[in-house]
């Protein structure tokens, strides 16, 4: 569904608001993902109180981190198995009625006044109706709710109703609704969605329970509510309550006698644990445990937001740009922060593509964890740390699943879930065709140069030598071994190549020209891994003799091995056109120009044209056509110098000229049917062309709040793209990349619609504010007991000691 107006452009003048002022159907499944409300641990969309789920209008989803189940369907003679992330029982479900009335539905209320507010900066969200019903009582209801950041299982919702112009008897009804199944995507309505079985239902001490398990996984969850009423401030204690029972669903009637112009007040505590969370002795005991423990909503909220400043003091971007651009970052850090909060950490998850707030590609976790690791390791290393580790712990999937294709080491899927195996569909559908097709997407084998990616990253800013020896290096070793034995030697090229595999960009599983599987040597993966194969060498040097002497006999390394690594590192081929251009993989040439033009004219968005294309009984295979940056993607993740370095080692000239060329080559063959593709673009543009860099910047920022890829953030935000406009702003525009040699380096390009731009980083074991304005830089590091770092600016090297400011001014170059 196209979200209207409304939802795109009425947006608060506080960068710290998310506000509507109307209430519009069509725009509810946006809504309700933008103001989803998530600690971490679990997330709630921000979806209306008094509705079940409703198609394309109401989807009240809860989702725990890591809880996955499995359900099989037969499609296209094929039986098909599918892990999702799964829909957890719907503790918001509350309504009410005035005696002789209907319950309340926002759908049916003659609405007088209407605001929605998503405070980013406290993760509150509020919701005030004033309306009348079909008898003229006008009624004004103030909705206020957290999931708490202070605790991992707890949430609240305060409901406040006033009767403007009547008394008598109110009805509350409030539940836990334990019937819901994952229905988000129209895409996968075809297929099996029921996850959950209820198992009992209770009433306890005045408390509610819902008790139920996952089909296939038996994840046990338990939900709990605790309500509390007060009149004026005043609490009511022996009101009427009448239970309410359903085959799946337990709830109560308070029952109430209200006066013209009071207020009254229901508050529900909810309480829910699984039996995948730590520290519990099991589920129902947990939030035994805890309903009794939690306090009123006011402390609730006060704690909840004390323990969000702590966060937004380690997060905040602070600027002087328009207010949009502005409000969209605080957004974007706020959504991050929902799915990535030291919450995470001991808990065995990674970061799913769409948060935790829809169900597009089932709550699985790919590649896009590129895009957001930056923003955390510079901020928060020990939940980046955390989510390394969910990659470690499914060291022995991957170990299998290389093992079974033939490889050595270990093979990461383009998809992953609970086990770590490969969770990517086995068919997908076409949802203008309607046909179902074998999905190639498994061959994204750059995963594995993601995973490693991050790892290397990750030391690079923390210094956690620790995490190194301990985990990070056998990652590193584990994906080394996978791409070694994955490339094969040409002896008459005297170059080794890696075929079978896809690029990023995913319009390309197939070279129409060659009879093998997937693509050969596709640049990106080849020019990535001869980077990766170097500096895992590198990297392995630096661990203290005797834990590096530990890995090497466990894992078995020798130095024939390092060699190997080396030449191939040297060797690998990577395409060029004539003209100089990189061929995005071998082959890429013979095929055909795309009529942008005239596909532009005839369809208007063209975003996926790998699905009209087929639809049109053709392939977008057979084109130069990108859903998505691919070459270019070299330029987003390494450094100028590092790509002119690692060009060198394999005997292939990089310069400027290389860089501009290819820039210009794949812009105007990208399609941007990803949102990631945008900010890698922009990103690839900061320095040579500030302008284009910045309307692309703009446009990536859109993605979710106007929804730009009409109705995918309905089935959960982007949180790739999300977090990469924050680090296009930290990394992309003040050049800040961390050397391999230790020297922390900025090369800063600020647009000039950035006047100021002010954040802190975490680097090696300190804090560091840096402010940007123009081309000047400030970095300051905060008092701290370690030796000074080395900074340097366009060619000036200096020592930053304990407290110490250094400005380094354009003029400086
Ligand atoms: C993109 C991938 C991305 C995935 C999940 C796809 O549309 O092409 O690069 O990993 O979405 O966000």
């Amino acid at each position: 569904m196209t979200p209207s107006e409304s939802a795109v452009t009425r947006m608060s003048n506080d960068p710290w608001v998310l506000e509507y002022h109307t209430y519009v159907p069509e725009d509810e499944p946006l809504r309700e993902a933008l103001c989803t409300l998530g600690n971490g641990r679990f997330a709630t969309r921000g979806a209306t109180p008094e509705h079940p789920a409703v198609e394309d209008l109401h989807y009240p989803g809860t989702y725990v981190a890591g809880v996955y189940n499995r359900l099989s369907d037969e499609k296209a003679g094929r039986e098909i198995t599918n892990e999702s992330l799964v829909n957890l029982p719907n503790w918001l479900l509350l309504t009410f009625r005035a005696e002789g009335g209907p319950w309340f539905s926002i759908d049916d209320a003659d609405i007088l006044e209407f605001r929605q507010a998503l405070e980013i900066d406290r993760g509150i969200l509020v919701r005030q109706v004033r309306f009348s019903d079909a008898d003229g009582r006008e009624t004004t209801l103030t909705q206020r709710r957290l999931v708490s950041m202070a605790r991992r299982a707890a949430a609240a919702l305060e409901t406040n109703i006033r009767p403007e112009n009547w008394s008598g008897r109110l009805t509350v009804r409030s539940s836990i609704d334990g019937s819901v199944e994952n229905r988000n995507v129209a895409r996968y309505r075809d297929l099996s969605s029921k996850h959950l079985e209820v198992l009992a239902t209770m009433r306890e001490d005045g408390n509610l329970f819902l008790r139920a398990r996952t089909t296939q996984s038996r994840v046990e969850t338990v939900t709990a509510v605790r309500h509390r009423v007060w009149i004026d401030d005043d609490p009511l204690d022996g009101i009427s309550v009448e239970p309410v029972s359903g085959d799946e669903l337990v709830g109560e009637d308070l029952v109430v006698e209200v006066e013209q112009g009071s207020e009254l007040r229901v508050e529900k505590v909810m309480s829910s644990f699984t039996s995948r969370d730590t520290a519990i002795t099991e589920p129902l005991e947990g939030c035994r445990v805890e309903i009794h423990e939690l306090p009123d909503f006011l402390e609730l909220e006060e704690e909840h937001v004390r323990a969000w400043s702590a966060l937004w003091r380690r997060f905040a971007v602070d600027m002087d740009a328009d207010m949009r651009v502005h409000q969209i970052t605080n957004l974007h850090i706020f959504h991050l922060l929902q799915v990535a909060s030291p919450h995470v950490v001991d808990m065995d998850v990674g970061i799913p593509a769409r948060g935790l707030h829809g169900e597009a590609y089932r709550g699985h976790i790919f590649w896009d964890e590129l895009f957001i690791f930056p923003v955390l390791y510079s901020r928060a290393p020990e939940v980046a740390r955390s989510l390394l580790r969910y990659r470690h712990r499914r060291l022995p999937a991957a170990r299998r699943a290389a093992t079974d294709a033939g490889y050595r080491g270990a093979m990461f899927p383009w998809q992953s879930g609970s086990d770590g195996s490969e969770e990517t569909q086995e068919m997908h559908l076409n949802p203008i065709s309607g046909r179902w097709h074998p999905d190639q997407s498994h061959r994204q084998r750059h995963i594995n140069i993601a995973i490693a990616y991050n790892v290397i990253q990750y030391h690079r800013f923390t210094a956690d030598i620790d995490f190194l020896a301990s985990f990070g290096a056998e990652l590193l070793i584990e994906v080394a071994r996978f791409w070694a034995s994955i490339a094969t030697y040409d002896r008459i090229a005297d170059r080794y190549e890696i075929t079978g595999v896809m690029g990023p960009d995913e319009f390309h599983d197939a070279d129409p020209n060659w009879d093998g599987p997937g693509l050969r040597n596709n640049a990106y993966t080849n020019v990535m891994t001869s980077w990766l194969l170097h500096q895992v060498s590198g990297l392995l040097e630096s661990i203290p003799e005797r834990q590096r002497a530990g890995l090497w006999e466990t894992l078995d390394v020798g130095e024939h091995e390092l060699e190997h690594w080396d030449e191939i590192s040297r060797k690998l081929k990577v395409p060029f056109h004539a003209e100089g251009t990189i061929s995005q993989f071998e082959g890429y040439e013979a095929l055909e120009e795309f009529d942008w033009k005239g596909y532009r004219e005839r369809y208007g968005d063209i975003d996926r044209l790998d699905r009209i294309l087929e639809a049109e009984g053709d392939t977008v295979n057979r084109y130069k056509a990108s859903k998505q940056a691919d070459v270019l993607m070299l330029c987003f993740l390494l450094s100028y110098e590092e790509l002119v370095e690692v060009f060198g080692r394999l005997g292939l000239a990089f310069d400027e000229a290389t860089l501009t060329t290819n820039l210009d080559y794949y812009l105007e063959r990208t399609s941007h049917g990803s949102t990631l593709s945008r900010l890698v673009h922009s990103w690839v543009l900061a320095r040579g062309d500030r302008p284009r860099s910045m309307s692309l910047f703009r446009q990536a920022l859109e993605s979710d709040v106007s929804d730009i890829q009409d109705g995918t953030t309905p089935e959960g935000i982007h949180l790739g793209a999300m977090a990469g406009t924050v680090d296009l702003l930290q990394r992309g525009y003040s050049g800040m990349e961390a050397g391999a040699g230790g020297v922390l380096h900025f090369k800063p390009s600020l647009p000039p619609e950035i006047g100021r731009l002010e954040f802190s980083i975490y680097y090696h074991h300190r804090w560091l504010d840096i402010s940007l304005r123009g081309d000047d830089i400030t970095v300051t590091s905060a008092p701290t007991t370690m030796p000074p770092i080395e900074v340097e600016c366009r060619g000036e090297q200096v020592s930053l000691a304990s407290g110490e400011t250094r400005i380094f001014h354009r003029h400086d170059a």
